[in-house]
């Protein structure tokens, strides 16, 4: 049997590290990218080139922003209330709550959540920088938007734990959300609907 050549080998094994991707649709991708109009091969090659090169973390809140500016377009707004700072595991989830159209707050993005299972502490997630934000002053409410799991909810009391003695209002989205699922994947009268329904921590 011919091996393939190296450059396919390559495209293929990189495929295949991706979630949701075995062996049999990352050949047919790398075929398809192999046989199809050059210029799909060389898009998707530039748009994963500038992926990491042209983006980074904003200085405030972490979210993703493009590396040719400090602060991202929500920090940066002067429409926006900078007292209410929502509190969510990843970028995706600052998409999902922006969709809802119900928030006009600020955000911070931890990037994971607390995980003793897998040896994420505190320590590895943003949440120094959250408190360095509170102790600044000017906040008047945190709304933890930490997914409906057992990790979310042990990330959310720790979080209220550090930040109780700030004396500002600490809030939890409501249970509308399915336990267990994914804030991305909640559909926007949802996450709406847990968004108005916010309790006190
Ligand atoms: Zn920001």
């Amino acid at each position: 049997m011919a091996i393939l050549p190296q450059p396919i080998l390559n495209l293929i094994n990189a495929f295949e590290r991706l979630p949701g991707i075995g062996p049999k649709s990352a050949s047919r991708l790398a075929f398809f990218l192999l046989r199809g109009q050059d210029d799909l091969a060389n898009t998707l090659a530039q748009a994963l080139l500038e992926l990491k090169s042209a983006t980074s973390y904003c200085a405030i809140c972490y979210n993703i922003t493009l590396s040719s500016q400090d602060v991202c377009d929500i920090c940066a707004s002067t429409q926006r209330d900078k007292s209410v700072i929502c509190v969510v595991e990843e970028p995706l989830d600052v998409l999902a709550v922006e969709r809802t159209g119900g928030f006009n707050g600020q955000y911070h993005v931890l990037h994971g959540v607390i995980s003793p299972i897998e040896g994420i502490g505190p320590e590895d997630l943003k949440i120094k920088a959250l408190i360095d934000r509170v102790e600044k002053g000017g906040i008047s409410e945190i709304i933890i938007a930490t997914n409906p799991s057992m990790e979310g909810d042990v990330t959310a009391q720790y979080l209220q734990k550090q930040l109780l003695k700030f004396g500002i209002r600490i809030t939890r989205l409501a249970r509308g959300l399915p336990v267990g699922g994914d804030m991305e994947y909640a559909d926007q009268n949802t996450l709406l609907r847990a968004l108005a329904g916010r309790q006190e921590l």
